[in-house]
C-alpha cells in the first residue's frame, strides 16, 4: 500500500529584490541562486525555498529550457536508487555498485546520497504526488515493502516527475525564468567567492544578472553534442563556468561512456541493451560476461565492423510490458520496421559523456559544495565517482545524486548579508 499522508503546509519563499527591469535589462538581488531546470535544479530550489523562506532572500531559478521539460531527465524514467536507512538491502547495494566501478565508491557517500534520497522521496506523496503506474495499475511510488515487489519502488515516466517538480517550485514561491542560460559566473573582485551570475533572457532578446548570496550548479552532464537523447541542452557550460571562477573537475577519465542505440538513430536507451544477444555481421555469436562491467567484447567487434542485437531475453509474454515501459524507444524501432524482439538489427554507438559518465564539477562533500564560497554543484554537472566508481551512475545512482539536494541552511549567516557586486569570472 501507498503511505498517503496530509499534504504539508506550503511556506512561500520571499520574492527576491527587482534592481533593474526593462527592455534591456533584468537585474534582482536573490538569496539562492538555482541555474538549471532538471530534477537537481528543482530539488535544489525547493530546499533553498524552504530553508531561506523565513529569511526575506527568495530563491530564483534560471534554465536555459523551460524549467519541467529540460535537460535528460524529460527523456528518462523515475528509477531512483531507493534504500531505507537500516534495511540490509544497504550492504547489497554498496557491493553490487562498488563492483561494477571497479571498488572505488565511498560508503559514507553512498549512505549519505541513500538517506538524503529517502527523504526528499517521502515527502513526495505529502506534496501532493499520488500518480497511479498505467502499465501495473499500481500506485506510482511505494515507500513499503507490502507490495507485489516486495521492495520500495517509484516507476513512471520522468516527464511528470519534472512537471511536478516545476509545480512545488512555483508553489514555493520560487522565481523562475525560464528560456535564460547562464554564462559566466559573477566572483568578488578579488576572486575568492561567487556571488552571482550573469546570461541572457532569449525570449525577451535582454540580459540578466543575478546578485546571489549563494549559487547551485544544477546544468546536468554534457555528452559534447553528439546528440544522444536529450543532451542537446547540455553543452556543458555549468563544468565552464565553474573553472573559469576557479572550481576543479574530477574523475572526468571516466566521462567516456558510450550508450547503445539502433543503428542510425540516437535512442540510447541502454536498458534493455544490457542482456541482449549479439552477433557479428557474418553471424557469429559474441559472448560477453556481464556488459554492466565491461562493454570491451562489444566495442572490439564494433571497430571492425557493424554488430547486430535482438532482445531475445524477453519471452513472448513479457513483450508487451516490454514496450509499454520505454515507449520512446519503440516508437523509433516501429518507425524502423524493427521487431527488436525476433530480428537482428544493426546498432552503433553515441557518446553519452557525463551524463552517464561520472565526471563533473569537484564536490568536497556531501552538501554540494565545491569549495569555493557561495558556489555549490548538484546533479550530474557534479564528479560523483565517490558513489559510482568508474562505472555509469545511469539507473538510479544519477537520480539519487540529483535529487539529494543542497542544503545550504546557514549560507547566508555565513556570507554576512551583503549584496555582492561582482565582476565576470
Ligand atoms: C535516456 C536516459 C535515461 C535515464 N534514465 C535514468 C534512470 O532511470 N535512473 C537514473 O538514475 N538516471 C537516469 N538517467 C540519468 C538522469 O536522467 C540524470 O542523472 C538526471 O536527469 C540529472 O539531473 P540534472 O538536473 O543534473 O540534469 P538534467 O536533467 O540534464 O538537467 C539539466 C538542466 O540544466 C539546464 N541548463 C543547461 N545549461 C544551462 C545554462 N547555461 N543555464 C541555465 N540552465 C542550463 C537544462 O536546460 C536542464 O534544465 C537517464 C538519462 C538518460 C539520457
Amino acid at each position: 500500500m501507498n503511505a498517503r499522508s496530509p499534504r504539508s503546509p506550503v511556506t512561500r519563499a520571499p520574492s527576491p529584490t527587482v534592481v533593474r527591469d526593462d527592455a534591456d535589462h533584468l537585474e534582482i538581488i536573490t538569496g539562492v541562486l538555482v541555474i538549471g531546470g532538471g530534477p537537481a535544479a528543482t530539488w535544489a530550489a525547493l530546499n533553498a525555498a524552504r530553508t531561506s523562506a523565513g529569511e526575506g532572500l527568495g530563491v530564483t531559478l534560471v534554465d536555459k529550457g523551460y524549467c519541467g521539460a529540460s535537460g535528460v531527465a524529460a527523456t528518462s524514467g523515475v528509477g531512483h536508487w531507493l534504500t531505507p536507512p537500516g534495511s540490509p538491502l544497504r550492504d547489497e547495494t554498496f557491493r553490487i555498485k562498488n563492483a561494477t566501478g571497479g571498488g572505488q565508491s565511498d560508503r559514507v557517500w553512498v549512505d549519505a546520497v541513500l538517506d538524503e534520497t529517502w527523504a526528499q522521496i517521502s515527502t513526495l506523496p505529502a506534496m501532493g504526488w499520488d500518480r497511479v503506474d498505467r502499465n501495473r495499475r499500481q500506485p506510482s511510488l511505494d515507500l513499503t515493502t507490502d507490495n507485489p515487489s516486495g521492495a520500495p519502488y517509484f516507476r513512471g515516466p520522468a516527464p511528470d516527475y519534472l512537471r511536478f517538480l516545476r509545480g512545488q517550485v512555483k508553489k514555493a514561491g520560487v522565481t523562475v525564468l525560464d528560456h535564460s542560460p547562464a554564462v559566466e559566473l559573477l566572483v568578488t573582485d578579488n576572486r575568492d567567492a561567487v556571488v552571482g551570475a550573469r546570461g541572457l533572457q532569449v525570449r525577451a532578446g535582454r540580459n540578466w544578472t543575478v546578485h546571489a548570496h549563494a549559487v547551485v550548479l544544477a546544468t546536468g552532464g554534457t555528452t559534447w553534442r553528439s546528440h544522444s537523447l536529450g543532451g542537446d541542452t547540455n553543452t556543458g557550460d555549468g563544468q565552464l563556468m565553474a573553472a573559469e571562477a576557479g572550481a576543479d573537475l574530477a574523475a572526468m577519465e571516466y566521462s567516456n561512456f558510450q550508450g547503445m542505440v539502433p543503428f542510425g538513430t540516437s535512442m540510447d536507451k541502454n536498458g534493455y541493451f544490457i542482456k541482449a544477444e549479439y552477433w557479428t555481421g557474418d553471424g557469429t555469436p559474441i559472448h560477453y560476461d556481464d556488459l554492466h562491467y565491461s562493454r570491451v567484447p562489444l566495442l572490439e567487434h564494433s571497430v571492425k565492423g557493424t554488430v547486430y542485437a535482438r532482445f531475445s531475453q524477453f519471452a513472448p509474454a513479457q513483450r508487451a510490458t516490454a514496450r509499454e515501459n520505454m515507449p520512446n524507444f519503440f516508437a523509433v524501432v516501429d518507425k524502423l520496421g524493427i521487431n527488436p524482439f525476433t530480428e537482428r538489427f544493426p546498432i552503433d554507438w553515441v557518446h553519452e559523456g557525463t551524463v552517464r559518465g561520472t565526471g563533473g564539477v569537484r564536490v568536497d562533500d556531501t552538501t554540494c559544495a565545491v569549495g569555493l564560497p557561495g558556489l555549490y554543484a548538484a546533479g550530474d554537472v557534479a564528479a560523483r565517482d565517490r558513489i559510482t566508481g568508474a562505472a555509469t551512475g545511469a539507473g538510479g545512482p544519477n537520480l539519487s545524486w540529483a535529487v539529494r539536494g543542497c542544503r545550504l541552511a546557514g549560507e547566508q549567516r555565513l556570507r554576512g548579508g551583503g549584496e555582492g557586486g561582482g565582476r565576470g569570472s
